[in-house]
């Protein structure tokens, strides 16, 4: 497999000959204003540029993974770019709807025992904060990728570290685990996604796995930078067991 970080939690995922696009979020550097109640007010989003074309990182994908519906994972330049017959996966029937009514004609819900073209694509669950955050923050999903010929790949999407992360670790064994990591956050609420204590727990439980941290720098709310985290694992040890992937990075496994 090869999986390139393109820019907060998009990836792009080439398993088992096929291509996922994870999470699109394809605007402009600053096309949307900040999320309220945070840092940065002054800075728009997305803070960065792509580092690659659209046309790039959506030539001959074979399907989208969509792990909840928030801008900074599912955007209009995303709806815009990709064709509306393309295959689409999404968490539940009420994101199905949605993704529908922007035009797209090949929606399925991911399930538990998902298949797509031999692939198995396992939905996860996810907490995207602790807390009464929890609420206003709504439903997510993760997903897990077997395939005989492949490493399992674990994408945990915008969750915290929980007992369900765990679950899903002891489970499936993944050798791969993508965290979405920057640790963003409100002025209230605490983390909505992992920091680099969270990071840790997922090296604990799955201390044979490479842990490749994602949803770094891109979003106005981030807490977590790539170079504290960078700093953290060194002192922890275990800079060879978590990766931290500048934006349009890749590694093959
Ligand atoms: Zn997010």
């Amino acid at each position: 497999m090869n999986i390139q970080q393109i820019r907060n939690a998009t990836l792009v995922v080439q398993y088992a000959g096929k291509k996922f696009l994870i999470d699109p979020f394809l605007a402009d550097k600053g096309a949307y204003p900040p999320f309220p109640n945070s840092l940065r007010q002054d800075q728009n989003n997305p803070l960065v540029s792509l580092p690659t074309s659209i046309d790039n990182i959506i030539h001959n994908v074979d399907a989208v993974i969509v792990t909840h519906l928030h801008l900074d994972h599912w955007d209009d330049a995303a709806k815009n770019a990709l064709q509306k017959d393309i295959k689409m996966f999404v968490q539940n029937e009420e994101d199905a709807k949605e993704v529908q009514n922007a035009g797209f004609q090949n929606v399925e819900v991911l399930k538990e025992d998902t298949v797509f073209e031999d692939v198995q694509l396992i939905k996860t669950k996810g907490e995207h904060g602790r807390g009464e955050i929890l609420k206003l923050a709504g439903l997510v999903c993760g997903v897990v990728f077997k395939h005989a010929n492949e490493k399992t790949l674990y994408v945990a999407g915008d969750t915290v570290w929980y007992e369900a992360v765990q679950e899903v670790i002891e489970t499936h064994k993944p050798e791969i685990i993508v965290v979405n990591g920057g640790d963003n956050q409100f002025l209230q609420g605490g983390s909505l996604v992992m920091g680099k204590e969270d990071i840790y727990e997922v090296y604990k439980a799955a201390p044979n796995a490479k842990i490749i941290s994602v949803h770094m720098e891109a979003v106005n709310h981030w807490t977590l930078s790539r170079e504290e985290l960078k700093n953290f694992i060194n002192e922890k040890g275990i800079s060879s067991n978590v990766l931290v992937p500048d934006d349009g990075e890749s590694y093959t496994f």
